[in-house]
């Protein structure tokens, strides 16, 4: 990756060796030569992978004998121009240790600037408006270096050497304090420090960070965070917080060692920590969830303002709900002040929108949620190369695309619901900047199968050699293989919302066999109508109207269930006769709508004020019990369909006797993952495959994935996570990619 500082760290090793030759990058990699004594080259080779800077990534390292030249020193070679098409755009990375430790020592010159950065951390992808990486072609060419930071830029020995966005004091970017009301703005140290002073306040801040604003309260203060909460249209989805070190986490979460290694990484992304009771954050920070999603400083600025004293700050993205973060500083000033009492901003210019990612464990293992700051655009591997350059361009909903080239497949950040012109406005914006960066022109274009989506829409204006139609859940199924490097076939469970299938129906409680060009389906939940299409989505109600119907009939109107009783009775006539005579009510088999349902029927959420609250809160509410409901196929020959009616009709009793929604919850989960085990089984038995890949939204749940992880490894399967693509509709494009690749190749 360029930009990560790998040559002048074999500069300075090659040195300490005592060794001669050179070192230059090359199309394949790195190539070093080297010239010395068995020992010291034996000394290097051992230390070169242990030592390694931290944004590189050594795949293998191969050795070959040469002549002896007799070379005396040791020198970086400049690189030929293939290699720099060839070599790849480093993510934005975390203040490393070294930086914070200057940051905060008096005697350093750069002691509390908020843009102090060197080889192993700082901006990259957000700055660079034009390929190869280099300070002309990033937002940094407006700074002229200072000569000391010149000197430490030109000095291979140096940790700044070639940091692209090194700076000072003397040369470098500030921060200002901008309030609305026309207070004189202050600057740098003076606007941290009347910065955390309008914190400690209550007063809500837009913070500019690395790739957009934040807003930010003070977490520990109620009023303050009911006020952003207002002010943001945003009712109860959680907010991330900002903790300044792991001791103060632990004042309020039980982080494990693996949401520690996580949130300690240089990345730095929200991790989803289990809340530990009675803590100092205020409750409406994350209400009714047992997580908190926490992160670490990131940036200068930010270990600045923690270090005043903050147990916790909220730090959510600075937006009106549903749109894409703010960047730039007249934009925030427009889109977010209606929000913030007051601007922290800073005069280094940010070129792409990016938000913080988002990590969540299960068992051990850590599974993307979102994957944006940090993470892109560093590439993830294919099994093979592609014949073609290849755009895959996601589904319509937490929306992300894939770009291919070779065998890299690179997934753009995380860019959202499509639905809003904004965001759609950024999602053409991050494909030219992206196709810019990589080089890349592609002839392959492909996307879902749904007719509607926006990006389907994208794909077909675009012109191009092959379009390929992906269906959504073979989608999900091979992004996970790709993950994985797993070849051949594999036994898919997909289990989400919606996903267009094959036969124009809406699908999403799948057992697929999946290859990286075709699929098989083998089972699926009986479909349950959606009377009023999406409007089932905005009314868990609704949907509960629709299987209780299918189980008991005309009679459904009648039953005395909360859900029931909370639709008007002339809306429950029109309701029964779209059902009876199936007049816009598209039969769904989405796992999303099934958990939707039974959250309305315990009365967990009956009002969503966002996409996946009844099934998240579902989870929240259930208990470890061991108990299930009747969720069976009338066949064990494949395709097995499995008809919700008896649990649902089973669910209902348990509520007639009063058996707490806490145990229903539970059983209900039960039932899906011994429908999880079943589909395995079945699938296994008709195939012989034994690896089983976990994909969809359903599986960001933690009760049921932790727990048809430990089933079916216990039966001897191989059960594989996502680990570097959500399991949401952010994974699609890659699966398309890889889909499309495999498809278009000879
Ligand atoms: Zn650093
Ligand atoms: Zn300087
Ligand atoms: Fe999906």
């Amino acid at each position: 990756m360029q930009g990560v500082g790998f040559r002048p760290f074999v500069y300075r090793l090659a040195r300490r060796c005592s060794l001669a030759g050179w070192v230059l990058n090359d199309s394949r990699g790195v190539e070093i030569e080297l010239e010395g004594s068995q020992k010291d080259i034996d000394d290097f080779a051992e230390s070169l992978e242990r030592e390694a800077p931290p944004l590189a990534r050594i795949a293998s390292v191969t050795r070959k004998r040469v002549t002896p030249l007799a070379e005396t020193e040791f020198v970086i070679r400049p690189s030929q121009v293939e290699a720099e098409k060839a070599t790849l755009i480093s993510p934005d990375c975390a203040t490393c240790d070294d930086c914070v430790g200057e940051l905060f020592d008096p005697s350093d010159r750069r002691y509390r600037y908020p843009f102090i950065n060197c080889t192993n951390c700082g901006p990259r992808y957000t700055i660079i408006r034009d390929f190869p990486y280099d300070r002309p072609l990033t937002t940094m060419s407006k700074f002229k270096m200072c000569s000391a930071c010149q000197a430490e830029y030109d000095d291979p020995a140096d940790r700044r050497f070639h940091a692209q966005p090194n700076a000072c004091w003397d040369c470098g970017p500030g921060v200002t304090l901008l309030q609305p009301d026309g207070t004189v703005p202050s600057k740098n140290d003076d606007a941290v420090a009347q910065s955390a002073r309008l914190l400690r306040e209550g007063r809500i801040l837009a913070i500019k960070g690395l790739g957009g604003f934040h807003l930010s309260v003070d977490a520990t203060d109620e009023k303050a965070v009911a006020r952003l909460r207002r002010r943001k249209f945003r009712e109860a989805k959680p907010l991330a917080i900002m903790s300044p070190s792991l001791e103060t986490i632990r004042t309020f979460c039980r982080p494990s060692p693996t949401h520690e290694k996580l949130l300690t990484s240089v990345q730095r992304p929200i991790v989803l920590c289990p809340k530990l009771p009675g803590g100092p954050i205020a409750e409406s920070v994350a209400p009714r969830s047992r997580n908190f999603g926490v992160m670490l400083p990131y940036t200068p600025l930010h270990h600045l303002i923690m270090r005043e004293g903050f147990v916790a700050l909220v730090m959510t993205s600075g937006n009106q709900t549903d749109e894409p973060i703010a960047i730039d500083n007249d934009e925030a000033l427009r889109r977010l002040g209606g929000i913030a009492d007051a601007f922290l901003t800073h005069d280094r210019d940010i070129l792409t929108r990016i938000d913080d990612s988002v990590i969540a464990v299960m068992g051990d293992s850590a599974v993307p949620v979102r994957r944006a700051r940090g993470f892109a655009p560093a590439p993830i591997e294919l099994p093979r190369p592609a014949d073609h350059h290849i755009l895959a361009v996601g589904a319509e909903g937490k929306n992300t695309f894939c770009f291919v080239r070779d065998n890299f497949a690179f997934p753009s950040q995380h860019i959202g619901d499509l639905d809003t012109p904004i965001a759609l406005g950024f999602f053409e914006e991050v494909i030219e900047r992206l196709q810019k960066l990589l080089q890349v022109e592609p002839s392959v274009i492909a996307h879902d199968l749904h007719p509607a989506y926006l990006s389907t829409a994208y794909a077909k204006r675009r012109p191009a050699q092959h379009h390929v139609g992906v269906q959504h859940h073979h989608a999900h199924i091979v992004s996970g293989m790709v993950e994985h490097s797993l070849e051949g076939e594999v036994i898919g469970l997909a289990l989400d919302g919606t996903g267009y299938g094959t036969d124009g129906t809406i699908w999403g409680s799948e057992l697929l066999v999946a290859g990286y060009r075709d699929f098989r389906r083998l089972g699926w939940l009986k479909p349950t109508p959606m009377p009023g299409g999406d409007r089932c989505v905005e009314s868990p109600d609704r949907m509960a109207f629709s299987f209780l119907y299918s189980a008991y009939g005309t009679a459904a109107a009648d039953l005395k269930l909360s859900p029931v009783e909370r639709i008007p009775s002339d809306d429950r006539i029109v309701l029964v006769q779209m059902l009876e005579k199936g007049i816009n009510s598209p039969p769904s088999s989405g796992m999303g709508r099934f958990f939707d349902a039974v959250s309305a029927l315990l009365d967990v959420c009956p009002n969503p004020s966002f996409d996946g609250q009844p099934a998240i809160e579902l989870e929240f509410f259930a208990d470890d019990e061991k108990g299930a409901y009747p969720l069976e196929p009338p066949s064990e020959e494949p395709p097995l369909v499995f008809d919700p009616s008896p649990l649902i009709r089973a669910a209902v009793n348990d509520i007639g006797k009063g058996i707490p929604r806490e145990v229903i919850s539970a059983r209900f989960h039960n039932s899906i993952l011994s429908m999880c085990v079943k589909m395995s089984l079945a699938a296994r038995a008709a195939t012989g495959l034994d690896r089983v890949v976990l994909s969809g939204g359903v599986f960001q749940n933690q009760y049921l994935t932790e727990r048809v992880l430990a089933e079916l490894s216990e039966r001897g399967f191989r059960v594989y996570l996502h680990n570097q693509v959500p399991p949401n509709d952010g994974c699609i494009s890659l699966g398309q990619a890889a889909i499309a690749a495999e498809r278009t190749s000879e």
